[in-house]
Order: structure tokens, then sequence, then C-alpha cells
């Protein structure tokens, strides 16, 4: 079988950091075939577009994508014509298809202290948030007329059967002796949630390992914050998921350890990122947390390319470098040690190896 092929997108600012410690990585685990193309401010500077059709279409024909992060003061404009690099990554999700996007929560045992609830509260939180991408409120008709506005929430079944299957799938392989999808809706009050809410009950009945509840969005956002560890997949719509998968991103308290996936169509590859951006203010140094991306790569491994072997010694290598006491500034407490990208990227590495030796 020939090796899966990788496109990398570094983007801009720590992109090519991140993303090159994320290659040493994946080559440390597994044979793959990388090809690099520009993307963002990067491309910008060199063909006058944030995305260009011969990168789209290597994206679309490689196995998966991963991509570092794009944007800078560069290239902030006030000029509506001029390119911009965030144009980058809307011009791949649609030119993708990518239609869910995952983030999973998973604090790492050494970092509870970072996380803004108590210890307590945390501890065992797994979760995984799968949101709806391309429909809802976001994508319907909107106008102004004088003092009124409004903007239309529309879904289709097979937009929400879609993704339902995306959830119950990801709760199968996640492996949980409970595996659970907690749909977020508002359906005493939309009716594209009724619709919502029945679809996914439909969908339910071909996932018989799976348990389904439902939760209305208000009650998410308080047990999110109140008793994380309930939790296993959580399904939403658009404007529901913005606002959860940022809440649950707050749990962890490390922007620099938080992975996200989007995937489209089974066949098609899906493009996999940290949830971080460009972080130019560090951009260069040396200092950039890799983790984020290591733990995307992960989800490339399980997701894209079903190589779930190699995306747990990757998950596990990440927490044992933790537990050894390894920080980037970013995790570090006042009174402790630093590390910089390469120690951290090889500390990671001794450790899958270590593993792998071990199996
Ligand atoms: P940011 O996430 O880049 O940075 C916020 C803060 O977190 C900064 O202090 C930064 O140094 C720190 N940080 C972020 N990632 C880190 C890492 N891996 N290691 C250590 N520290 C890290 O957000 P911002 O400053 O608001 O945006 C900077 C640029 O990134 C902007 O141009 C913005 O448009 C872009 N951006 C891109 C993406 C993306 O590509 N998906 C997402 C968000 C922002």
């Amino acid at each position: 079988m020939s090796s899966p092929q990788i496109v990398l997108l570094p983007g801009d600012g720590i992109g090519p950091e991140i993303v090159g410690a994320a290659k040493r990585l994946l080559e440390a685990v597994g044979e793959f075939e990388f090809t690099e193309h520009q993307v963002g401010g990067a491309s910008i500077d060199e063909h006058g577009a944030a995305l260009t059709d011969d990168v789209l279409e290597a994206c679309r024909r490689a196995d998966a994508v991963l991509l570092g992060a794009v944007g800078g003061p560069k290239w902030d404009t006030t000029d509506p014509n001029a390119p911009r690099p965030e144009q980058g990554l809307l011009g791949l999700r649609k030119g993708m298809g990518l239609y869910a996007n995952l983030r999973p929560v998973r604090p790492s045992p050494a970092l509870v202290d970072a996380s803004p609830l108590r210890p307590e509260v945390i501890a065992g939180t797994d979760l995984l948030v799968v949101r709806e991408l391309t429909g809802g409120i976001y994508f319907g008709a909107s106008a102004r007329d004088g003092d009124r506005a409004h903007d239309d929430c529309e879904y289709t079944v097979a937009e929400i059967e879609r993704i339902a299957r995306v959830a119950f799938e990801a709760a199968g392989q996640r492996g949980g002796a409970s595996a659970r999808v907690t749909s977020v809706d508002k359906a005493n009050v939309l009716e594209t949630s009724r619709l919502w809410r029945e679809t996914i009950t439909r969908v339910a009945a071909d996932y018989e390992g799976v348990e389904l509840d439902h939760m209305l969005v208000d009650n998410a956002a308080m047990q999110l914050v109140a008793n994380p560890g309930r939790f296993d997949v959580i399904v939403t719509e658009n404007m529901f998921g913005d606002i959860l998968s940022d809440e649950s991103a707050m749990l962890t308290g490390s922007l620099g350890m938080l992975p996200s996936a989007s995937l489209g169509a089974e066949s098609e590859p899906g493009l996999f990122e940290p949830v971080h951006g460009s972080a130019p203010d560090i951009a260069g140094q040396g200092v950039a947390n890799p983790l984020a991306t290591f733990l995307s790569a992960a989800m490339m491994l399980r997701h894209g390319l079903g190589m779930d072997a190699e995306a747990r010694a990757i998950e596990a290598g990440v927490d044992s470098a933790l537990e050894r006491g390894l920080r980037t500034p970013d995790l570090a407490t006042a009174d402790q040690e630093t590390v910089g990208t390469e120690d951290m990227t090889d500390a990671v590495i001794g450790a899958v190896s270590l593993e792998s030796a071990k199996s």
C-alpha cells in the first residue's frame, strides 16, 4: 500500500515552526508522503491571493491536510478589495466541502491547574464538540429594511443527517465504555431545532452502541461549566456550536493545547489545524507551543487516515512530556522553567518512540 499523502500548509507567523515540528513527529510514527504549499499571507505575498486554485486542487487530491495558522499585522487592511489571509481558510472550507468541525476538549492531567474551573470540576473531562459548519443562520438569507433586520435559519434533513452520522461515528470510534451523543438544540422554541431533534433521533437508531440524549442549548451552556465530565460527544448546529465550542475550549485554559478537525464527505480529505492563530508576537523566536498542532496531527491520523494506534501514541507522548514537567512559556507558571518548540518536540518524539518500542 502506498504511503498516505499529506499536504502541509504552514501559513504565517508561528505556522512554519509548529507545522515543521509536527512533520518531524509524524515521521517518527509512520511513513507519509508530504507536499508543502503556501496559504494565507505567505500566498498573498507570492501569488496575490490567499489561496490559489493549484493549492486547493492539491489539497483535494491529498489524503489529509495539516494547516498551521494564517494572518498577521502585515496583511491587516481596511481596503475591502485587498486580499486577506483568512480568505484562504474560507476558500479551503468551501472548496473542500468541509461541513463538520470537531473540537476535542481533554485537559491534560498535568495541566488541570491551568483551567479556570476547580480541579475537581474539570477532572475526568474528555469531550468532543461536533459543530455543523455550513448551514443554519450564518448562511441563511439576511437583510435590513429601515429599522428592521432579519437573519433566516434554515436546515434540511440531509444536512442534519450527515452531521449526525459524523457525531455517532466519532462516539463509536472514541471507544469509551458509555459512548453517548448529546444533541443540543432549542426545540422548545425553534422549528429548525424540532426538525434537528426528530432527524437526530431517527439516525440514532442506526448506531446501537451509542446512547443519545437531547439538551436545550441554555442548559448545555450551564452544564459545560458545572459538570463537563457528563459529556462525551456534543452535536449541534452552526451558531450554537460556534458558542459552545469556544466555551468548552476555555475549560482547558490554554489556547496552545487545542486541536481541531474539519471534515467533509467520506471520500474527501479533512483539514486539521490548531484552534489558535498565527501568534505574530512570538513568531520566529522558537518558543511556540507545538502541542495543539501535534494533537491536530493525531486527529488527522484518527479521523482522516484511520490510524488510531498512531494517534493514541501521539496523545500519550504529549501527556508524557507534560508529566515530565516540560512547559513552553505559554503553559508555564512564573516559577517554572521553560523549553522552546524544539525541545518540546524532541520530548514528545522521545516518548512516542519509547511507547512504540514497548509494543
Ligand atoms: P493568536 O491565537 O494568534 O494569539 C493569541 C495569544 O496566544 C498570543 O499572545 C499568542 O502569542 C498566544 N499563542 C497562540 N498560539 C500559541 C502557541 N501555539 N504557542 C504559544 N503561544 C500561543 O490570536 P490573535 O493574536 O488574535 O491573532 C493573530 C493572528 O492570527 C491574526 O492575524 C488572526 O487573524 C489570526 N488567526 C488565525 C487563525 C487561524 O489561522 N485559524 C485563528 C485565529 C486567529
